[in-house]
């Protein structure tokens, strides 16, 4: 009985270190968040003792009693919060609910039809490394050269070239809400099942602040521990649960998971309820504030002349993705340049990026992360202004680092937090 620190000191001293990583610098990946006590509370449970194979009163191992209702509370919660008539609280990851989605919706061979990796898909929407790009027949859709938007009427076009048996709406780099009417009437055209991904946005679906593809899709995945501010984990939604439920139930078990975490499915349940609560969509209202304020600096007139811009000229969810192009400094330098002044954001490829992925033209800078700490739009504006001025080149590091010095200790994050 032992405690960390006694048993094992080379561990608790790499999450002393992470903790004050955290609260020592801003975070801006877009897919990160803090979660609140609560949840690292369920998530370090003896819930994590259980096996729990099969679902809430039908398992495959006896004492699933308590563990049964923190599932069926998970299971009623994303139902209520997205107005879905099925969900499986199950998935690992959110790569592990999206496999789960493939394997209920298509067979190997089937053509899927998603968003380039190149200009802002995930991995798992047909990249050739990726189970998605090796059992699946890939036809990829891309954004319009000068707008950076996807278009709906090519878009519509290669579908009915190609005839894609599922279409994928979803993203991880892309700055802009998607037309999830328009791509159904594309799938029924063309008889293909239409899911959407919403793994980045969907905090912000819950908010009601972001159109909700619950109602247009045939299948929703998301993950839990972006703007849900969750566990890392993944779910399932479905408007219909006669057509999918049982499908999309054996694909997760016994098709891509053994026993689910049931420490993290109980942390889902509590996240879920966090994100019903008007606490949540004020902070979802200060993530969307603080992206435009820090796409309206990063298109400022000395900005530009810097060869600074954004994708796409602006942003309506919570991250901005930074277009480098035009600039001497790449998204390697910029990233590693942020990272010195106390700011951590991931370099990303901006559509038809002239560098190569590893150094690429881009950065991909969110909100969601300084909204939970607390930001609002003064402190958007600060973190803007440092962000700018070091992207134009030739900055004050020092007297960067610390204005964002100052930002975090204005804003203390887990104090007194014992790990
Ligand atoms: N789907 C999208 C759109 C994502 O952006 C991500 C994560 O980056 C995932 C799925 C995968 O989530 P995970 O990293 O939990 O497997």
């Amino acid at each position: 009985n032992a405690t960390l620190q006694d048993f094992d000191p080379e561990i608790a001293q790499v999450l002393d270190r992470e903790l004050a990583r955290q609260q020592t610098y801003l975070e801006m990946i877009a897919s990160e968040n803090f979660v609140p006590r609560s949840v690292l509370q369920a998530q370090g449970s003896v819930l994590t003792n259980k096996y729990a194979e099969g679902y809430p009163g039908r398992r495959y191992y006896g004492g699933c009693e308590e563990v049964d209702v923190a599932e069926n509370i998970a299971i009623d919660r994303a139902k209520s919060l997205f107005g879905a008539e099925y969900a499986n609280v199950q998935p690992h990851s959110g790569a592990t609910a999206n496999a789960a989605v493939l394997h209920a919706l298509a067979r190997p061979g089937d053509r899927i039809m998603g968003l380039s990796l190149a200009h802002g898909g995930h991995l798992t929407h047909g990249m050739k490394l990726n189970f998605s790009g090796k059992l699946y027949e890939v036809s990829a859709y891309g954004v319009d050269d000068t707008t950076h938007l996807v278009d709906m009427d090519k878009v519509r076009e290669q579908a009915l070239a190609d005839r894609p048996d599922v279409i994928i709406a979803g993203w991880s780099a892309y700055p802009r809400h998607l037309d999830f009417a328009a791509f159904r009437a594309i799938a029924d055209e063309v008889g293909a099942k239409l899911w959407t991904d919403m793994a980045h946005f969907a905090g912000l679906v819950a908010s009601g602040l972001h159109p909700s593809p619950i109602p247009h899709s045939d299948v929703v995945s998301t993950t839990i521990h972006k703007t849900i501010g969750g566990p890392r984990s993944g779910m399932i939604l479905s408007r219909d649960a006669e057509a999918y439920g049982k499908k999309l139930n054996s694909a997760v078990f016994p098709g891509q998971q053994g026993g689910p975490l049931m420490h993290v499915v109980a942390a889902k349940a509590v996240a879920l309820k966090a994100a019903a609560g008007s606490e949540f969509r004020e902070r979802n209202e200060r993530v969307l504030e603080g992206a435009k304020i820090l796409a309206d600096r990063l298109t400022s007139p000395d900005a530009i002349e810097a060869g600074v811009n954004v994708v796409s000229g602006g942003t309506d969810v919570h991250l901005v993705l930074v277009d480098l192009r035009n600039s001497p400094m790449n998204g390697q330098e910029a990233e590693d340049l942020l990272h010195a002044v106390g700011i951590t954001v991931n370099r990303n490829a901006v559509p038809n990026d002239p560098r190569p992925p590893m150094v690429t033209s881009g950065l991909r800078i969110g909100t969601p992360a300084l909204a939970s700490r607390g930001f609002g739009s003064e402190e958007f504006s600060e973190v803007a202004d440092v962000i700018a001025t070091a992207l134009k080149g030739g900055a004050d590091v020092d007297a960067l680092r610390a204005r964002i010095a100052k930002l975090a200790g204005d804003f203390p994050l887990y104090e007194g937090l014992q790990q």
